[in-house]
């Protein structure tokens, strides 16, 4: 058996000495073995940018590494994770060849050895990485079951088809590959194809532009009978092309009938999706219509956290809070944002963000705050001084959050106009006399204090942001 971290890391070796150290280091170290395949070793790269950087500028260098030292491989090839899919969905094989990675990106096949096998689904969408709420519980055991007994034929109560329906970035793409991932796993001799709608149409379109249009047609129809379970990614796409809903119409019945599973997914329920042929409605309202909702609130902070977990991210409360609140109807536009509070947070050196970086990254995101309030000035001395919120306005007298304490105090004093008394209620039910205090106090010492106007002015140049 070849050991390809082993080939790798000798092919390393050879181009650290003839590319120049930090080409090397951006292009060829982010570089990980993936298989082997008729000699052509895969290469995964970390971006496309990356594999096409690679691709143009170092592909002849790092195949001519590799045959050298190891004669039995022939030729590299980059690949991105985001490859897999949309190989997998590009329907392309006509060769019939099974054994060529494009087609088992697409369509599982038994004979394959487990080595060879590149998974076609997107490893993270699993069922375990799809946090479940009452949003979309549904759909989620909806899933597992089809994923579990695929057709079930036989069975009393089927979920064929299976229909998942709700708005963009909760999840449906998830769970369709999150049922192919188990497919995989547990299931390796079923032939599983995935295919968003747009790419079925690019194909559909495709077939009967040509000069045999019928057997291109007929070609087209073919290619989906064998399969098992049959997976389609938005079938709002179908809205308006009736052309391509009559074949559908046939290469359903036929997958029905057979007792095969399908899957669909849309952002809308089939009544909705206007121009929807009668009969493909009804298709697809005669097995499981399953919703998925926007998640709530507790549910957005636990994906959120799942999602640092899963990136080692310590999860700062008040961050997770903040953009939890912000994002509420898009779990993607969620990650998006978190993606750009922890990005910047490394670009800052911070381990993990905190509240200050996570709304100085969203600046353009967020919703323009018309003015600052108490909790903002709160939230801001907090982590100027690096303490939690329930000490600032608790009990404890430490210095630095006496300190704190009183600049807090001051700044609303100074910066808004609200009653003493309501002052004193947000520290934790001071009297108003302490928040006077405290306000003369730091006035006092801003008049010959340099460390205490830095502060004030630190802190007031934090909010304006
Ligand atoms: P859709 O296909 O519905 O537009 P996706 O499946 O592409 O949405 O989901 C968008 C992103 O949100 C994905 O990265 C997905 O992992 C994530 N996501 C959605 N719902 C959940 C959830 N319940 N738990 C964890 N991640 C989720
Ligand atoms: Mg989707």
């Amino acid at each position: 058996m070849i050991d390809i971290g082993r080939v790798w890391s000798d092919v390393k070796n050879e181009l650290s000495i003839s590319i120049n150290s930090i080409a090397y280091m951006m292009w060829i170290d982010t570089l990980t073995p993936v298989c082997v395949k008729k000699g052509v070793l895969y290469l995964l790269a970390s971006s496309i940018t990356a594999r096409n950087a690679v691709n143009k500028n170092y592909k002849d260098t790092v195949k001519k590494a590799l045959v050298t030292l190891y004669s039995s491989f022939s030729d590299v090839e980059f690949i991105v994770e985001s490859d897999i899919p949309s190989r997998g969905s590009a329907l392309d094989d006509s060769s019939g060849d099974s054994d060529d990675i494009h087609d088992n990106q697409i369509v599982i096949n038994s004979s394959a050895d487990s080595e060879k096998r590149i998974c076609p689904f997107i490893e993270k969408y699993s069922f375990n990485n799809l946090i479940e709420g009452d949003n979309n519980k549904l759909a989620k055991h909806a899933a597992i079951a089809v994923a579990q007994k695929p057709g079930n034929a036989g069975e009393f109560i089927t979920f064929n088809p299976l229909f998942i329906y709700g708005g963009v970035g909760l999840g449906k793409t998830h769970l369709l590959h999150a049922i192919g991932n188990y497919l995989w796993q547990n299931f390796p001799e079923k032939k599983v194809l995935y295919v968003p709608t747009e790419k079925m149409t690019t194909e559909y379109i495709e077939s009967i532009s040509s000069d045999k249009t019928s057997t291109n047609v007929r070609a087209f129809r073919e290619k989906y009978r064998n399969i098992d379970v049959l997976m389609l990614d938005d079938v709002q796409f179908l809205e308006g092309k009736v052309g391509l809903q009559e074949v559908f119409f046939h290469i359903f019945n036929d997958l029905f009938q057979a007792g095969k599973q399908i899957v669909l997914s849309s952002d809308r329920p089939p009544k909705e999706i206007s121009t929807l042929e009668e009969r493909l409605r009804s298709r697809f309202e005669g097995g499981l219509l399953a919703d998925i909702l926007a998640p709530g609130l507790e549910m957005r902070i636990a994906i959120l956290k799942h999602k640092m977990l899963l990136q080692k991210i310590a999860a700062n409360e008040d961050v997770v809070h903040y953009l939890a609140e912000q994002f509420d109807s898009n779990v993607r536009e969620l990650e998006g944002a978190l993606t750009k509070v922890v990005l910047y947070a490394q670009l800052l050196n911070r381990a993990s963000p905190d509240i200050i970086i996570a709304k100085e990254a969203l600046k353009t995101n967020a919703p323009k705050k018309v003015g600052v309030d108490s909790s903002d000035i709160i939230s801001t001395v907090c982590s100027y001084f690096r303490v939690s919120e329930s000490d600032l306005i608790g009990k404890k007298k430490t210095k630095l959050l006496s300190e704190a304490r009183m600049i807090a105090i001051y700044l609303i004093t100074d910066m808004l106009s609200i009653p003493l008394v309501t002052i004193g209620q947000l520290f934790g039910g001071r009297d108003h006399t302490t928040i006077i205090h405290a306000r003369d106090k730091i006035q006092n010492k801003l008049k010959d204090n340099k460390e205490t106007e830095k502060q004030i002015n630190d802190i007031k140049n934090m909010l304006d942001r």
